[in-house]
This record gives C-alpha cells, sequence and structure tokens, in this order.
C-alpha cells in the first residue's frame, strides 16, 4: 500500500478491504461488454448479466458456511437488515423487543429503532442492549442465555454482530441460536466483521437469517453489494411477510411479466432489482481469491498473526494502552481493540503520521486489523516499532 508520499502499513481491512489486483481486469470486462454488447450483454457477455449474481453464490456459501441456496449477493448491508427484518421480524403486543449487543455499530441500532416505530411500539421499551458486566468489554455466552432465559418470552428477534466491530469479540452464534429459538426468538446476525474474517458455520448454527458487507474483509470495494443469509427452513414458507420486487419473482417466468408475485424458493426470492453488475464484478474478483486462499487456510494465519500482534503489544508493558479484545482466539477475529488509557488521541496522531492506517473510534480505541490475504508479520513487526516510538515521544 502506497500512502501519499511513501509506504503505509495498512491494518484498516477491518474498515475497507484493499483492492485486488484482479479487480479492475473484471470490472473493465464488464464496461467493454457493455460498450460492445449493449443490452445484448443480458445474455451474451462473457459472464451474462442475467444471472450474474448466481456466478458469485458458492463462492460466498463457502464463505459463510453455507447452502448456496441459502446465500444471496444484494443491496448493501443495512437495507438487507431491514429487508429480514420485515420478513422475520414480527412484533405481537407480548414479544416485541429486540435484543442486540452492546454498542453495536450505529447503523444496526437506528435500524432496530426505526423497525419498532415502524410497528408502533416504542423503542426505549422494546430495545434491550446486552451490556457486559462492570470492569469488563467481554459479553459471556452465560449473560446471553441468562437474558434469553429471563425475557426470551417478551423477545421477538435476536440481533447481534457476530463479530463486535469496536471490541473485537466474536460471539458463539451456535449458543446463541439455540438458547434463542429456545425461547421461541428469532435470530439474525450481522456478519459485517465476520464474513472474511472468521470460519462461519451459519448453516448448522442455524440462525434464521444474517447479513453482511463486502467492502470490509472482503476486498469488494467501497459501498460495494453486501451479503445475505436465510436459512433453507423459511425457503418455502408461504405465510412469511415480505418486500417483492421482479428480481425475487421465480426465473422461469420473470419475463413473461405476469401480475402475480411468485418468490424464488431460495434466499434470492428476497431480491428486489436488478443488480449492479460492475460492483457485482469487484465482488467476483474478490471471492475467486478467496476461493483460492481457503477460508481454512486464511484462518490459519489469521490467528498466528493476531497472537503475535497481542504478543508484540503485551511486551511493550505500557501503561498507556490495554488490549480489551478477548485473548482466545475462538473469542476474536483478526482485530485488536487498543484502549487508550490516556484521554487523548496524540498516540493515534503520531502513529498515522508515520504511515500507519488504523482507525481511531471515539472516545478512546484505535482499531488493528492484521488481516491475513495482504498482511505479514513484517507490517506487524514495523507497527509495533511504530508505536513504541509513539510510546515514548508522544
Ligand atoms: C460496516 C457496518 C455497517 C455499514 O452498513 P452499510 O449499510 O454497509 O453502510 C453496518 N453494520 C455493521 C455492524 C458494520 O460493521
Amino acid at each position: 500500500m502506497v500512502q501519499s508520499g511513501g509506504e503505509s502499513i495498512y491494518l484498516c481491512g477491518n474498515s475497507l478491504g484493499l483492492m485486488p489486483l484482479t479487480t479492475s481486469a473484471c470490472v473493465m470486462e464488464e464496461l467493454e461488454d457493455w460498450k460492445n454488447l449493449g443490452v445484448e450483454g443480458h445474455f451474451h457477455a462473457r459472464h451474462p448479466w442475467m444471472p450474474y449474481h448466481e456466478f458469485l453464490t458458492e463462492n460466498m456459501a463457502a464463505v459463510v458456511g453455507a447452502l448456496p441456496s441459502e446465500v444471496v449477493v444484494m443491496n448493501s448491508l443495512t437495507v438487507n437488515l431491514h429487508l429480514m427484518m420485515v420478513s422475520f421480524y414480527r412484533p405481537t403486543r407480548e414479544r416485541f423487543k429486540i435484543l442486540f449487543d452492546y454498542s453495536p455499530f450505529p447503523s444496526d441500532r437506528y435500524a432496530i429503532h426505526s423497525q419498532l416505530k415502524f410497528h408502533g411500539y416504542d423503542p426505549d421499551e422494546g430495545m434491550i442492549e446486552l451490556r457486559p458486566l462492570p470492569g469488563t468489554e467481554i459479553i459471556s455466552q452465560e449473560q446471553i442465555s441468562f437474558v434469553l432465559e429471563k425475557q426470551g418470552h417478551e423477545i421477538a428477534l435476536v440481533l447481534i454482530g457476530g463479530v463486535n466491530y469496536y471490541t473485537g469479540q466474536a460471539y458463539d452464534l451456535k449458543s446463541i441460536t439455540r438458547d434463542a429459538h429456545a425461547q421461541g426468538c428469532m435470530v439474525g446476525f450481522d456478519l459485517a466483521h465476520a464474513a472474511g474474517n472468521i470460519r462461519l458455520d451459519l448453516h448448522n448454527a442455524g440462525p434464521d437469517f444474517a447479513a453482511w458487507c463486502t467492502y470490509k474483509y472482503l476486498n469488494s470495494g467501497p459501498g460495494s453489494l453486501a451479503g445475505c443469509f436465510v436459512h433453507e427452513r423459511h425457503h418455502n414458507d408461504p405465510n412469511l411477510h415480505r418486500f417483492a420486487g421482479w428480481w425475487g419473482h421465480d426465473k422461469s417466468v420473470r419475463f413473461k411479466m405476469g401480475d402475480k408475485y411468485i418468490p424464488i424458493k431460495t434466499a434470492e426470492g428476497w431480491q428486489l432489482s436488478n443488480p449492479p453488475i460492475l460492483s457485482m464484478a469487484a465482488v467476483r474478483a474478490s471471492l475467486d481469491i478467496f476461493k483460492e486462499a481457503g477460508m481454512g487456510a486464511l484462518r490459519t494465519k489469521s490467528e498466528k498473526l493476531t497472537a503475535y500482534l497481542e504478543y508484540m503489544v503485551n511486551s511493550l508493558g505500557s501503561d498507556r494502552i490495554s488490549i480489551i479484545t478477548p485473548s482466545d482466539p475462538a473469542q476474536r477475529g483478526c482485530q485488536i481493540s487498543l484502549r487508550m488509557l490516556r484521554p487523548d488521541k496524540k498516540l493515534f496522531e503520531y502513529i498515522s503520521g508515520r504511515g500507519v492506517i488504523a482507525d481511531w473510534r471515539e472516545p478512546d480505541v484505535i482499531r488493528v486489523a492484521p488481516v491475513p490475504l495482504y498482511n505479514t508479520f513484517t507490517d506487524v513487526y514495523n507497527f509495533i516499532s511504530v508505536l513504541e516510538d509513539g510510546l515514548r515521544i508522544s
């Protein structure tokens, strides 16, 4: 990664993944096919646009551990969360609450708040935020189970970030799903910080739905399309509410332009519009790389890379920073969140000035994410050298 003025140490793949070298060619292919073929590209492009999203499904399903029929690439993340809540958040007067994890990404909080309001419920009453025990940043599975046992009967939906964007904690999706389903709650996961980062086994974990963006660990470009998972148990349910559009309609008769909506009996049945092919081309380029590398190998390297980062931070022995991310590899992805114990941004400003690209999250956290696909142990070593200087000088 080159920054204006010199080399940088890029540790920000949790916010925007770097561009694969193959992306330009994939996007150019579509531009050229459009230039040469016009509307004919729908069927005659090298990768025909009509079924383009289907070229992504298998590789995306492998990334999240789902059946291909359970996955579709469409829209963007917050849009997918809303569409999923249309189907899976069906509140009643007795059961209307939504349980979510501490300090979710703001968009998720706004989405949850607005869904409660939309259905005529008081968000202050309906939003249950899991909070870490005093003195910790971590939410234990016992805590989640306890809340579900006590309040599960009033909870319509459990919507949790697979990996918390702030602390970097990875949750046990299978146990959450089991405990929530035992109480009759629907379960969805926001996998923005989990997809392409940790091993996922969505089909067997069994949530009702999940959604994730592709521009973070999945390297598909700023604002690129999102992934969506609907468990196969829901594919054939004619009673599910959903918002409909022509791209979710039975493909064999879509172009008969009939009046009656017949949803595709897979996750594709939740699509609304024909998708932006240029963006899909970038997703395709990236997923091909994930297929080649394999999530297993990536995760093996990732655990070592992050353990090295953790070890090196701890060995600085500084009383100005503490790691708030769990040290158990099963409870985190690649990201480490460093809490500043002095309430200023000086250290962050120093390392940024030295070419480290990480990010600052208010009020006092620097997030650092060594990504196994393109970061090296040398990147981590160089980061630590800069951090060490910063602790001495700033
Ligand atoms: C990045 C992120 C978002 C962003 O939402 P968009 O709809 O893609 O803009 C939402 N939720 C979480 C948890 C995120 O990490």
